[in-house]
């Protein structure tokens, strides 16, 4: 440890007291002699060191006053240079702060100055899980200070000041400009596997598997051979082997696609919302920018009634008029599809963008009969007389417009699943195994479905050039966490996606196991077409591989009466039950990827950290405000019996 003295040597005037040997090798930030010139420099790169942790930020939103945009400028830069009050934290005599972060890269905790006159302002670190160690002290009252922050890169850990032993009067102190800088890190090796097809706008493609969980997919890993289709498109293809919905309802996910906001601020949330024509979407993106834009779409919670069809030259919800079936496969989707891309190269040549919605592995469980002695061979064992009862009752209940297969009481069908949502039925792991068997059936059929969009695609002459994106709107439950199907929970699989993305050009596979989000297609897609947008969004692009940082995921879900919000960061996940009071519950998702082991009270700092961010995310962006929905009677009917009868 070095003493006062040797801390002046070291270019950093104004800390005091015992300071840690790894302030000597602070990135060569800092000057080693006492030459004053070197001292300037390192003082001022210091200063213009990235801030990677806005702490005044941070003590506002611990307090619950978020700094608005509004408050940043009624309260800006006062006359004669002084500072925002935003950016000055008091600290009462014998008070107490507590930060919590990821250690950046060779941090400091700087502060432009402290004012007032609190005797001592100790610094404490104390690592998740580990012990506090005092990090040195801060001069009060005193100019721009730094204190290095060693530790190892990425831990999350709690900072602490204490303004200890205040022998002038109890006043406490203003610490101006409190934040944890860290050197930019060296530029990134610019990769770009997209290839872009030279100048000229690619074609754009977004294949969208409603309810199909990643973990499914031979490319992610299953073994029963499900996807064969989806598995050679990904070894030419970009996968993204962490990949998650911003919600786990249809609409909730879809609008954060289209908007790339996540469903926070996009506002269409609950059944009776619609996405705001303020928003501005994929479709108006491309729209604007002389694309053919189509949608085709099999689920009416994305239909023209609740907004989605905003930017689409044209958007069909097909089969809404079908009775006989809840949603039209995919086969059908293709047939429509194929006839449109045909109709397409007649007229001209400009350059597409394409949604398909399709909707196999929705339930109720009913694939077609070829693909269940393959892929559904489990049976689900015998039904009690009580059981069969009510199975019969509930089908009985359901609109008698609707189809036999609707009304089946068939294991998969919708009488099954609301028997047992109801807990009608008892759940046996042979039930269990039914139920995904047959759902696994669906997702089978989906890809022959894939397969035979790509060698369309292929066949025309479009697939090389284009960017094609292959994902879902969220994922399922199969009694993981004692429910079923989803729009209920935040729990991985409900939230656990795939997502699979060829770029323009590309030929070969590349996996990333970085964290990727729904809400970073819209700026994916728009950086590799080239385009601008007017609006803002949340998410970033996928184009260039990330720098190893842990990317933080935001999912929200607020549905018939269930509100709850997570945030992944890291292996860390902390789901807020959004209630009074709320209920938090914390996983580690590397040591119990199944989310059974609720660590929320044993690890406190961690904790504490992934709420700020929560309420960092809160108050990052103003929401959009959602028209009331108006759905059709026709459509209504459909989406309550999608709605499981409820
Ligand atoms: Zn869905």
């Amino acid at each position: 440890m070095l003493n006062g003295p040797s801390s002046l040597r070291s270019g950093i005037p104004a800390a005091r007291g015992g300071l840690p040997a790894p302030l000597l090798i602070l990135l060569g930030l800092l000057a080693l002699s006492c030459n004053s010139e070197q001292r300037a420099t390192g003082e001022r790169n210091l200063r213009e060191a990235r801030v990677t942790v806005d702490l005044a930020t941070q003590a506002a939103l611990s307090r619950g006053r978020p700094p608005t945009r509004e408050r940043a400028e009624t309260t800006g830069a006062t006359p004669g240079g002084q500072p925002a009050a935003a950016d000055r934290v008091e600290i009462a005599s014998g008070g107490r702060l507590d930060f919590y972060f990821r250690l950046p890269r060779a941090a400091a905790l700087t502060l432009d100055a402290v004012e007032g006159a609190a005797a001592r302002l100790r610094v404490t670190m104390r690592p998740a899980g580990g012990r506090e160690r005092t990090v040195g002290e801060l001069v009060s009252p005193g100019g721009f200070q730094a204190l290095p922050l060693a530790g190892k890169r990425g831990r999350i850990v709690r900072l602490s000041l204490f303004a200890e032993g205040d022998d002038r009067g109890g006043r406490g102190a203003v610490l101006v400009r409190p934040a944890v800088r860290s050197p930019e890190p060296p530029p990134a090796a610019s990769a770009d596997p997209a290839g872009r097809a030279g100048g000229r706008p690619p074609h754009v493609i977004v294949y969208l598997v409603d309810t199909l969980r990643a973990d499914l997919l031979g490319a992610y890993g299953d073994p029963r051979g499900l996807s064969p289709a989806v598995d050679r498109f990904a070894e030419r293809a970009t996968l993204f082997e962490n990949a998650y919905a911003q919600s786990s309802w249809t609409r909730a996910a879809v609008a954060s696609i289209f908007t790339g906001l996540g469903p926070r601020f996009h506002g269409a949330n609950r059944r009776d919302e619609a996405l705001s024509d303020d928003a501005e979407t994929l479709a108006e993106i491309f729209h604007r920018a002389g694309y053919r834009t189509a949608g085709f779409v099999t689920n009416g919670n994305v239909g023209p009634e609740v907004g989605f069809a905003q930017g689409f030259g044209r958007y069909n919800v097909l089969g809404e008029r079908d009775l006989a079936e809840l949603h039209h496969l995919s086969d059908r989707v293709n047939e429509r599809v194929f006839s449109w891309l045909g109709r397409r190269a007649e007229v001209d040549d400009a350059p597409f963008f394409l949604y398909l919605h399709t909707m196999d592995p929705h339930a109720p469980y009913a694939p077609p009969p070829a693909y269940r002695p393959p892929f559904a061979p489990r049976p689900g064992g015998r039904l009690s007389a009580a059981e069969l009862g009510d199975l019969e009752r509930l089908a009985g209940g359901i609109d008698r417009r609707f189809g036999p297969n609707v009304r089946s009481v068939a294991p998969g069908s919708l009488a099954w699943l609301q028997a047992l949502h109801s807990g009608l039925l008892a759940v046996s792991p042979e039930r269990v195994a039914e139920l995904e068997d047959l759902y696994a059936a669906e997702v089978a059929f989906n890809d022959a479905s894939f397969g035979a969009f790509i060698a369309e695609l292929e066949r025309l002459g479009l697939y090389e050039d284009a960017l094609v994106i292959f994902t879902a709107d969220h994922g399922e439950e199969f009694f993981e966490h004692g429910g079923w199907e989803h729009g209920r929970t935040l729990y991985d699989e409900q939230l656990r996606i795939p997502l699979i993305v060829k770029f323009p050009g590309q030929r070969r596979g590349q996996r990333r196991a970085e964290v990727a989000q729904q809400v970073d297609l819209l700026p994916t897609v728009v950086e590799v077409a080239g385009l601008a947008t007017t609006g803002e969004h949340g998410g970033s692009s996928l184009v260039e591989d990330g720098d190893g940082a842990p990317r933080t995921v935001f999912s929200y879900l607020d549905l018939d009466g269930i509100r709850l919000e997570s945030v992944v960061d890291g292996s860390y996940k902390l789901i807020v039950g959004i209630s009074s009071p709320p209920t938090p519950e914390l996983y580690d998702l590397a040591a119990d990827p199944g989310e059974t082991d609720d660590l929320f009270a044993e690890r406190p700092t961690v904790a504490a950290y992934l709420e700020l961010l929560l309420a960092a995310h809160r108050a990052s962006r103003t929401a959009l405000v959602a028209p009331p929905a108006a759905a059709a009677p026709r459509l209504r009917r459909k989406l309550k019996a999608l709605g499981y009868l409820g």
